[in-house]
């Protein structure tokens, strides 16, 4: 057993004690580890100054009541929560979150991520998550208006354009954001960087909408190319029907392929003439409704209710997971395989589980992990802090363009640097190395803080 081995299993076991229960955070971290070792043998100053056990521990925890009354007047309370997990390269930044299943171990996985995709981006953002176990469906936009200005009643005095800049993340869109923003503008000052994804008329950015979906496709796009290939005539399955799903499928489309797939937390929709997209955002966009409204307008279109999108037995040949975390095991990962997919790539953060990984590996099918592949959205939303600093609103081709090159920097930095450790089709290996380099290069300047 190497010292690097020795070392980061040390650290691994200390977190499985401490964390017991928390399966999404540990899965995180049983996942990003062994990536860990291999850049640790070739890197043993590290080690010497424990740069991996410092970077594990998040530098914060915030945990809050939020009180608010609903729609009859009842007194109603949940969980919000700040996780401030590593601000080396720059202030705390990622989304909230507003889903029933929200806890400490699905934040702290999501924390835990985005320090190593905000690495990836090369811009100056460091690791955060934040949300709540609130649920927003079928909710008034009066009391979705009251809980966002509890929730901001706190976590304003825990966040600033220079400290920690949170933005959208499932069930928090730019609904949430402008009341969320409108309370901390009350209770503090007009900072139009403290929050990102804006609605344009107060200082979002362009394209930030539209931004992790297309960046999504065009990681894949710049994998194609180099495999002398496109998305031409190509099939594809996506999953979700919200904001990163939508304008994955936007973009696919004006790219020349085919999406015959989406879901919701109902069911999903084989559509095999393609996805019409503006009855798509009419349904989920405008009217709030759910799929079954998009099956009864489209002849086109079959409804399979309660059922996972991954159950269906199509040919395709690329899967972009866009709905939430571990909604990929190892039986549908099979049967992705057996459809003849030849490219897994997440838009949503961790939707497939450890095993269906290695399924993908053993498959030879190209696995483009979600700290890499949905990066541009956090790209984005970095974009809109220095546009909000500058006082400037950039044109939609300017962003749009920069968007697209980050994503081209993102899947090279993982193709160069995976070849470099010898596993040149492994990307998630290439993404956890890059990102955590450039964030332990940092630490070990910054000393013992
Ligand atoms: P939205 O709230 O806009 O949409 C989420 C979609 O996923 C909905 O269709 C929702 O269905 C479905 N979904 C959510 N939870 C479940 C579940 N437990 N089972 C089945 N379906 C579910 O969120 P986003 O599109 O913003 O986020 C989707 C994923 O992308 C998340 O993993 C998020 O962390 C990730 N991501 C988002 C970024 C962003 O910029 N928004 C950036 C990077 C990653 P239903 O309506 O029925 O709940």
């Amino acid at each position: 057993m190497t010292n690097a081995t020795e070392y980061v299993q040390r650290i691994q076991n200390n977190i499985h004690q401490k964390d017991t229960g928390q399966v999404e955070f540990l899965q995180a971290i049983d996942e990003f580890m062994p990536s860990a070792t291999q850049f640790l043998e070739k890197h043993p100053e590290y080690i010497k100054r424990n740069i991996l056990g410092l970077l594990s521990e998040p530098e914060r925890i915030i945990q809050f009541r939020v009180p608010w009354q609903d729609g009859e007047g009842n007194w109603q309370v949940n969980r919000g929560y700040r996780i401030q997990y590593n601000s080396a390269i720059g202030p705390y930044k990622g989304g909230l979150r507003f889903h029933p299943s929200v806890n400490l171990s699905i934040l702290k996985f999501l924390a835990f991520e985005q320090i190593f995709k905000n690495s990836l981006t090369g811009l100056p953002i460091g690791g955060g998550k934040g949300g709540s176990d609130f649920d927003p469906k079928g909710k008034s936009d009066d009391e979705i208006m009251r809980f966002c200005q509890s929730f901001m009643m706190e976590l304003s005095k825990h966040i600033g354009p220079s400290i920690d800049v949170p933005a959208g993340d499932i069930g928090v869109g730019a609904r949430e954001i402008g009341y969320l923003f409108g309370e901390y503008k009350r209770l503090k000052q007009y900072d139009a960087g403290v929050l990102t994804g804006k609605p344009l008329d107060f200082w979002g950015s362009k394209i930030r909408t539209e931004a992790t979906g297309y960046g999504l496709v065009y990681y894949v796009k710049h994998l194609l190319q180099a495999e002398k290939d496109s998305f031409e005539g190509k099939t594809v399955m996506v999953s979700g029907s919200g904001n990163v799903a939508i304008y994955a499928i936007e973009k696919v489309q004006e790219l020349g392929g085919k999406v015959i797939t989406c879901s919701d937390s109902s069911g999903f929709i084989y559509d095999p003439e393609g996805i019409d997209l503006a009855l798509l955002k009419e349904v989920k966009e405008e009217k709030r409704e759910r799929l079954t409204a998009y099956a009864e307008k489209r002849d086109s279109a079959v409804y399979h209710a309660g059922q996972s999108v991954w159950t269906l037995k199509e040919t395709a040949d690329i899967a972009l997971p866009c709905a939430t975390q571990n909604e990929i095991d190892e039986t549908l990962a099979n049967n992705l395989v057996e459809c003849g997919v030849k490219i897994i790539a997440e838009g949503a953060n961790m939707p497939c589980t450890l095993e269906a990984v290695n399924v993908f590996e053993k498959a030879n099918v190209w696995y483009c992990p979600g700290k890499a592949a949905n990066a541009g959205g956090v790209a984005v939303s970095a974009l809109e802090m220095s546009q909000n600093a500058q006082r400037l609103s950039w044109e939609s081709e300017q962003v749009d363009r920069q968007l697209d090159e980050i994503m081209k920097n993102i899947y090279q930095t993982c193709r160069q640097t995976a070849a470099a450790y010898g596993n040149e089709k492994n990307l998630l290996l290439g993404a956890n190395v890059a990102g955590f380099e450039k964030v332990a290069k940092v630490m070990y300047a910054q000393g013992l803080v």
